[in-house]
């Protein structure tokens, strides 16, 4: 097996560390303190093609999914509200619509899109309707050869300044199909701005649509489900990229605040309590990134990866929040103010073992795609 990145895989990891070194660092408490949309930064990541990484070329500019999940893990270590904005745009906001647009619908929209100049949104989620996707109640009647959707959505990341929404909508009894609206479409409306714990900067908002007519349907009536299908690993090891870039933050701080603070006469990095956060931190943190990897690299090599993605989201997200939370032990009460980061990582953590699918669901997945296969073994 060959762990090592390639010339190019570097290169990547390296623009967007010194981005998110330069840029997105000194402005990341700011952001979450008083939260508003990273515009200059989000421009900047549009710059470095971060928006286009995984679509092909000419549209895109082709890049391989490890290094798109090196971005992310930079661009995370650097402000997961930032982050969380940047993949908002580069997967979900944008892929069904590169996926299925076409003639002007295309020809408007997807170059633009790629480069962060029209801003998208996915629009999944209603009140009642969370991990069940099929209770959803926003529908789609087509009427003199127009969609017109009507319902309310909820938790929509970057609903505020979108100008395209990517929405599913019941089409009929458990059929899910997914439309494209634009921005002044009548009867769309962003709602109420919701107040999170975490990645503050990635703004969310209800998004409802009262017989709003799409701009067109994306995809075959019917598609939602199969279409989601295809992107969702990737979603899942995006997220787990996320969780990765959070938790490499959290460990640097903490390893490099145990050598600098000294009580009973010694650093606390010489007690024997703090090595092992810090050996547990370190052994997570690589577990995690080696469980991506992997995942991606199946990807890549055209194997099934389903099960694989998921496993890597689920085990990603969850000891970021442990090593969050070890690093926070590590600081104590610096660990406790807001005039430090940690505290920061450890509520922006927790995003990660919610979008893309929870804990719970992953396991309930990974459970199902266990039993199926030693049935099909059998
Ligand atoms: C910051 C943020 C941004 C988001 N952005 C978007 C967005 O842009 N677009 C969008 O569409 N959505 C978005 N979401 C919504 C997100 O996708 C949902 O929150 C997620 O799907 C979970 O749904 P829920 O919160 O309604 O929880 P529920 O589905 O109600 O789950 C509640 C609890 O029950 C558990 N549970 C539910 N069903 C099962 C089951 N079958 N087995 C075991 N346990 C189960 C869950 O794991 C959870 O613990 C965002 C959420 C957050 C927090």
């Amino acid at each position: 097996m060959d762990f090592a990145l390639t010339d190019d895989q570097q290169a990547i990891r390296d623009l967007f560390h010194r981005f998110a070194a330069d840029e997105i660092r000194p402005q990341a408490q700011a952001l979450d303190r008083d939260p508003r949309f990273p515009e200059e930064l989000f421009a900047q990541a549009g710059e470095l093609g971060f928006f286009g990484m995984r679509y092909p070329e000419p549209e895109g500019n082709g890049s391989d999914l490890l290094s798109y999940l090196l971005a992310v893990e930079e661009l995370s270590w650097g402000s997961l509200a930032v982050a969380a904005a940047c993949t908002m745009q580069s997967l979900m906001g944008t892929f069904f619509v590169h996926r299925f647009a076409t003639g002007e619908v295309r020809q408007r929209l997807v170059a633009p899109a790629l480069a962060g100049q029209v801003k998208g949104t996915i629009c999944m989620t209603e009140p009642d309707a969370g991990s069940d996707l099929f209770s959803m109640r926003t529908s789609a009647e087509e009427r003199d050869g127009t969609w017109h959707l009507s319902g309310q959505k909820t938790w929509i990341t970057s609903a505020p300044m979108a100008d395209m929404f990517t929405v599913f909508a019941r089409t009929g009894d458990k059929e899910l199909s997914i439309f494209l609206v634009e921005q002044g479409a009548p009867g769309l409306s962003v709602g109420r701005f919701i107040e999170k714990m975490g990645v503050r900067a990635s703004l969310t908002s209800e998004v409802s649509f009262d017989n709003t007519p799409a701009t067109c349907l994306l995809g075959k009536v019917g598609a939602g489900i199969p279409a989601l299908r295809e992107v969702l690993a990737e979603i899942r090891l995006m997220t787990a990229a996320m969780a990765l870039g959070v938790a490499r933050a959290a460990y640097e701080d903490a390893v490099s605040y145990s050598l600098e603070r000294a009580q009973f006469g010694k650093p606390i990095a010489r007690f024997q309590a703090v090595q092992e956060h810090i050996a547990e931190m370190r052994t997570k943190l690589e577990a995690a990134r080696q469980l991506t990897h992997w995942a991606a690299w199946r990807s890549t090599q055209g194997l099934e990866n389903t099960d694989q993605a998921s496993m890597a989201k689920l085990y990603a997200s969850e000891a970021a929040m442990e090593i969050c939370d070890r690093a926070a032990r590590i600081l104590a009460s610096y660990g406790f103010a807001n005039e430090y980061p940690i505290e920061r990582y450890l509520r922006d953590a927790r995003f990660t073992i919610i979008g893309g699918g929870t804990s719970e669901i992953l396991r309930v997945n990974i459970a199902r795609g266990t039993t199926r296969s030693w049935q099909g073994q059998a």
